[in-house]
C-alpha cells in the first residue's frame, strides 16, 4: 500500500466490535463521573503553543519532545493537545468560571497528542477521560477522586489493582526539597543519563520521573520529598491519606512518584493494574493536586485537583471479548424470495420505529446463511418470511437462545417482541 493512503503510525482505527468495548468503558466512566457532580466540558484539539510550555512546564518531556506543534497559515504556533488540564485551566480563567460558582466540577474525554515511542499500551494520538475538580482546598477531594476510581475499575472487573501516593510539595517546599536534591545529586551526576544530567539545572525534580535509569541505585537513594515538606504541606498529605483510610482505599506511600508535569503541589497519585495485556504500561490513571496553576496562568488563586485514566489500558485490562459488548437484535429478519424481503424490509422500518433493534438481509441469499448471520449477530429472535407467511400474515418467531418457537401474527410483531419469550417446555 502507498504510505499516502495508510494511518500516521501510533495514530490506531476503531473499529467494531471494539468500538462497542470502547463505548461501554466511556459509559460507565461518564456514569461514576456523574455521580460524584462532574459535568462534561469539551475543548478544542488545537491551542496555542504557549499554554503547554507555561502550564505544562518547560523542561517536562512532553513540552520538550514529545508536542505536534506547526505554524498555521498565519504563522501562529498551534499544538495539539497532548493532555486537557491545561485546556480546562484556559477555559476555566477564559470564562471567568470562578465568579460564577465557588466549586467546579468538569470531566473530559478525547484524543490526546504525543509524539512518543510506542508500544502496547503507548500511542501517540490516545484517548484520556478525566476530571478537574476547582475551588476546594481541602485534601478530602483528591482522596474522594482516588476512591472513585477504584471504584470505578473494581467495578469494571479489571484485575490487581495498586494505588500508589506522594506528596511533590509546593512553592513553599520545593526550594528546601530542590536544595537537599540538588546537594545529593550533583555529586553523582556522572551516575546519571545524559537527559538527567542536563535536568539537574533546569529541573532536577525531573530526574526522579527518569524513564532511562528506572532501577538506578542513584535515584534510590535520593532524598525523599515527603521528608522536605513544611509543617502545613505534611499535614495535608497526612489528612489526604487519613481521608483515603475513611474511604476503606488501600495505598501505598511511593516516595519517588514524581508524575511527568510539572503543575503538581500536593497530594499526586498513579493507580496501576498487573493485568498481563498491559505489558510494561501499567499505570492506568494519574493525577494529584495543582493548587499555583491557575494563578500561574494568570487567574485567581485557585485550589484545584485533578486525573486522567487511559482509555487503551482502560480497554486492554478490562476483561470480555469486545464483541460481547456489541448491543444485540432484537428481531434478525429472514426472508426466502423477493415478495418476502420486500415485506421484511416495511416490517424492519416499523419495527425500528417502535424502538426495536431489527437486522435483515437485503440479498437474495439462502435462508440457511441468513440464520447462520442471524446467529453471529447474537440476534435474541429470528422470524422466516416466505410465501406462507405472507399470505397468512402469521409466522414462527424463534427465541434464539431456548430454540423455543411460538406462531405470531405479523401485525403483532412490536408487541410480542417485548414480551417475554415463552417458558421452555
Ligand atoms: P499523564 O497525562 O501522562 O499523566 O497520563 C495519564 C494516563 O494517560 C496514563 O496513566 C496512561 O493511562 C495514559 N497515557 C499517557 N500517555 C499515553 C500514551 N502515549 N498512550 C496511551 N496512553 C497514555
Amino acid at each position: 500500500m502507498s504510505e499516502s493512503v495508510q494511518s500516521v503510525r501510533g495514530m490506531n482505527d476503531l473499529l467494531p466490535p471494539d468500538s462497542a468495548k470502547w463505548r461501554f468503558f466511556e459509559q460507565r466512566c461518564q456514569a461514576v463521573f456523574e455521580r460524584h457532580g462532574y459535568d462534561e466540558i469539551r475543548t478544542p484539539v488545537l491551542e496555542h503553543t504557549a499554554l503547554f510550555a507555561r502550564g505544562i512546564g518547560e523542561a517536562t518531556d512532553i513540552v520538550e519532545k514529545e508536542m505536534y506543534t506547526f505554524q498555521d497559515r498565519k504563522q501562529r504556533s498551534l499544538t495539539m493537545r497532548p493532555e486537557m488540564t491545561a485546556s480546562c485551566v484556559r477555559a476555566y480563567i477564559e470564562h471567568a468560571i470562578g465568579k460564577r460558582e465557588p466549586v467546579t466540577r468538569w470531566y473530559y474525554s478525547g484524543p490526546m497528542f504525543r509524539y512518543e515511542r510506542m508500544q502496547t499500551g503507548r500511542y501517540r494520538q490516545f484517548y484520556q477521560i478525566g476530571v478537574e475538580c476547582f475551588g476546594v482546598a481541602e485534601p478530602t477531594v483528591e482522596a474522594e477522586q482516588v476512591a472513585m476510581l477504584v471504584d470505578l475499575y473494581t467495578g469494571l472487573g479489571v484485575p490487581s489493582l495498586s494505588t500508589r501516593v506522594n506528596s511533590v510539595g509546593g512553592a513553599a517546599d520545593r526550594p528546601r526539597y530542590r536544595q537537599a536534591l540538588l546537594a545529593y545529586l550533583e555529586p553523582r551526576a556522572a551516575e546519571l543519563c545524559a537527559d538527567c544530567q542536563r535536568r539537574l539545572a533546569t529541573n532536577p525534580l525531573r530526574v526522579l520521573d527518569c524513564k532511562v535509569d528506572t532501577g538506578s541505585p542513584v535515584l534510590a537513594g535520593a532524598p525523599r520529598v515527603l521528608d522536605h515538606l513544611t509543617e502545613l504541606s505534611r499535614a495535608r498529605f497526612d489528612a489526604a491519606c487519613q481521608a483515603l483510610t475513611d474511604l476503606g482505599v488501600a495505598f501505598q506511600i511511593e516516595p519517588r512518584l514524581v508524575r511527568g508535569l510539572d503543575y503538581y503541589t500536593g497530594l499526586v497519585f498513579e493507580i496501576q493494574s498487573s493485568a498481563p495485556a498491559l505489558g510494561s504500561q501499567s499505570a492506568l490513571v494519574g493525577g494529584g493536586r495543582y493548587d499555583e496553576l491557575v494563578e500561574s496562568m494568570g487567574g485567581p488563586p485557585t485550589p484545584a485537583v485533578g486525573f486522567a485514566l487511559g482509555v487503551e489500558r482502560g480497554i486492554l485490562a478490562l476483561p470480555g471479548a469486545a464483541d460481547t459488548f456489541s448491543p444485540r437484535p432484537d428481531l434478525f429478519l429472514a426472508a426466502i424470495g423477493e415478495a418476502a424481503r420486500r415485506r421484511a424490509l416495511v416490517l424492519a422500518h416499523g419495527l425500528r420505529g417502535a424502538g426495536l433493534r431489527v437486522d435483515l438481509e437485503h440479498r437474495a441469499v439462502g435462508v440457511k446463511a441468513q440464520l447462520k448471520r442471524a446467529d453471529k449477530l447474537r440476534a435474541r429472535a429470528s422470524l422466516v418470511l416466505g410465501d406462507d407467511e405472507l399470505a397468512s400474515g402469521r409466522a414462527k418467531l424463534r427465541d434464539m437462545t431456548s430454540g423455543a418457537e411460538r406462531e405470531v401474527a405479523l401485525a403483532d410483531l412490536a408487541v410480542e417482541l417485548a414480551s417475554p419469550p415463552p417458558a421452555s417446555p
